[in-house]
C-alpha cells in the first residue's frame, strides 16, 4: 500500500491530506510540520485576531479528532532535514527516518529579508505563524510608535486593524504605490487614502537607509523613532530542502502540470511551487489559499488515479478594516484598467469594481465590497479560458 508523506503543515498540506483520503487513497499518510500547533488558517492571523487582539479569530484548519478519524499521522513541531531520494527516505530533526512511495513537499514561504544594513539585528516582528501573532498582540500595549516596511496585503491589512488604537502606524513603502505587484494604480491609490484617512501615516518611495535601535534612518538623513518595527516586505518560497535534494528549482519549487517536480515521486504545492498555470504565459508561483487548496486536491485527484479538476481562475481576497478587496484572474501592472464606481468615495460602504484588460481581453476584476460581481468575474473568466481550450 502506497505511502504518501507530506511535508509541511500549512493549507496546502493539510488539505492534501483530507483530500487523499476523500479520493479513497488507503495506505498511510504522514503529514510532517515543523510548526507545534494544531494546524491553523493564516488569514485571519493579520484581520480578525489582530483586531480583536487575539480574543476572536483563530481558526484550526480541521478539528483534532479529524485526523484520528482519517488516519492522517500528525507529525508536529519536528523539521524534515533532508530528503534521501536514492532510499525514498526523509530524514527529520531527531534523526528519524520516514520512508514513502510519494513525497510532497507543502513548505510555504517564509518572510523576506530586505538587505538594510541593521535590519536583522533588530530582530524585527513579523506576521507569518501564530507565534508571530502573539507576540504582536502581546507588545501592543506599550506601543506609540508601530513602523511597518512594507505596503502589501500584510502590512496594509495590520495597519487596519489599528485603526482606531492608540498605536500610531506608519508604513514605509519603497515602491512608488501600494499593493504594486498586484492591484491596479487606481486601487493602490483609493487604498492609500482609504488607510490615511483612519490615521495611518503612508509614506511610498521610502528609502531606508539604516535600522537602528528604535529608530530608522532614511536616505535623505531623516530619523524616525518607533517602539515596534514589523516586516511585512514579501516572503520567499522554502525551496532549500528540494535543493539540497538536487531538484529543479525556479521561482519555487519547479513542477510540471500535475504538480510532479523533476523526480517523479516528488509532488509541490501552495506557497513554495512554481506550476504551469492556464491563466498566466509562464509558469508561476501563487501565494493564496485559493492556489494552494487548489492545487492540494488536484494532486490527491492525480496520486489516486483520478482526473484532477481544471485550474480555475487565481483568485485573492484581503480585508482591511471594512473594505474587502477580491481579485479574479491575474493582470500585469501594465494591463488596462476600467473603473466602475466613485474612485473619490473612500466611506466604509464604498463599492468599486476595476476590470483590467490586455490586448481586449479581459484579464483579471478587482473589487472592493462586491461579493457577487468578484463571484461572477470567477465564472466568466473560467468561461472564456473553457472557451480558448487552452485550460487543463
Ligand atoms: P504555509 O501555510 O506557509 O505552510 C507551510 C508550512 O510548512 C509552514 O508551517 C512551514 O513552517 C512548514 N515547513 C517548511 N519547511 C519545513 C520542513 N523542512 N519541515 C517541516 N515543516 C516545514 N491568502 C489569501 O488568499 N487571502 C488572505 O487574506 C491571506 N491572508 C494572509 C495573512 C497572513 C498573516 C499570512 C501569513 C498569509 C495570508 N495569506 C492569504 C496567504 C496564505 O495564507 C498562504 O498562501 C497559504 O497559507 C499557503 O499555504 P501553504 O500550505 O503553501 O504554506
Amino acid at each position: 500500500m502506497n505511502q504518501v508523506v507530506i511535508i509541511g503543515s500549512g493549507q496546502a498540506g493539510v488539505d492534501c491530506a483530507f483530500g487523499l483520503r476523500q479520493q479513497g487513497h488507503a495506505g498511510q499518510i504522514t503529514l510532517v510540520g515543523d510548526d507545534p500547533e494544531l494546524p491553523y488558517q493564516r488569514p485571519p492571523l493579520s484581520k480578525d485576531v489582530l483586531k480583536s487582539r487575539g480574543e476572536a479569530g483563530w481558526l484550526p484548519l480541521r478539528g483534532e479528532a479529524l485526523y484520528t478519524k482519517q488516519d492522517i499521522s500528525l507529525q508536529l513541531g519536528q523539521q524534515v532535514r533532508e530528503i534521501r531520494r536514492a532510499d525514498r527516505q526523509v530524514i527529520l530533526e531527531d534523526g528519524s527516518t520516514l520512508p514513502y512511495d510519494q513525497l510532497i513537499l507543502a513548505t510555504g514561504a517564509r518572510n523576506r529579508l530586505p538587505p538594510l544594513p541593521g535590519l536583522a539585528e533588530a530582530t524585527p516582528m513579523a506576521l507569518r505563524n501564530a507565534a508571530d501573532t502573539r507576540r504582536l498582540i502581546a507588545a501592543l500595549p506599550d506601543m506609540d510608535r508601530l513602523a511597518i516596511i512594507g505596503g502589501g496585503f500584510i502590512g496594509l491589512e495590520t495597519a487596519a486593524a489599528l485603526h482606531g488604537s492608540s498605536t500610531e502606524v506608519t508604513l514605509y513603502e519603497a515602491a512608488p504605490r501600494l499593493m504594486s505587484r498586484s492591484v491596479s494604480p487606481e486601487l493602490s491609490d483609493w487604498f492609500r487614502r482609504f488607510h490615511e484617512a483612519r490615521g495611518t501615516i503612508i509614506r511610498t518611495e521610502a528609502r531606508i537607509e539604516e535600522v537602528l535601535p528604535g529608530q530608522l534612518r532614511l536616505s535623505d538623513g531623516e530619523i524616525q523613532a518607533h517602539d515596534a518595527l514589523l516586516l511585512a516586505a514579501g516572503v520567499m518560497p522554502n525551496v532549500e530542502l528540494a535543493a539540497d535534494a538536487g531538484l529543479e528549482i525556479g521561482n519555487g519549487i519547479c513542477t510540471d502540470a500535475t504538480h510532479a517536480t523533476s523526480d517523479p515521486a516528488i509532488f509541490a504545492i501552495g506557497d513554495c511551487a512554481e506550476a504551469p498555470n492556464p491563466f498566466s504565459p509562464a509558469p508561476v508561483r501563487l501565494e493564496s489559499v485559493a492556489c494552494a487548496s487548489e492545487q492540494a486536491r488536484r494532486v490527491a485527484a492525480i496520486l489516486t488515479g483520478k482526473t484532477p479538476p481544471p485550474q480555475g481562475p487565481p483568485w485573492f481576497w484581503s480585508n482591511q478594516g471594512n473594505a474587502r478587496l477580491q481579485i479574479a484572474g491575474l493582470a500585469r501592472p501594465d494591463d488596462a484598467t476600467e473603473v466602475e464606481g466613485d474612485l473619490q468615495d473612500i466611506s466604509d460602504t464604498a463599492t468599486l469594481t476595476i476590470r483590467r484588460y490586455r490586448d481586449g481581453s479581459l484579464t483579471a476584476v478587482e473589487t472592493v465590497n462586491q461579493a457577487r460581481v468578484h463571484m461572477q468575474a470567477r465564472k466568466t473568466l473560467s468561461e472564456a479560458m473553457e472557451t480558448s481550450g487552452r485550460g487543463q
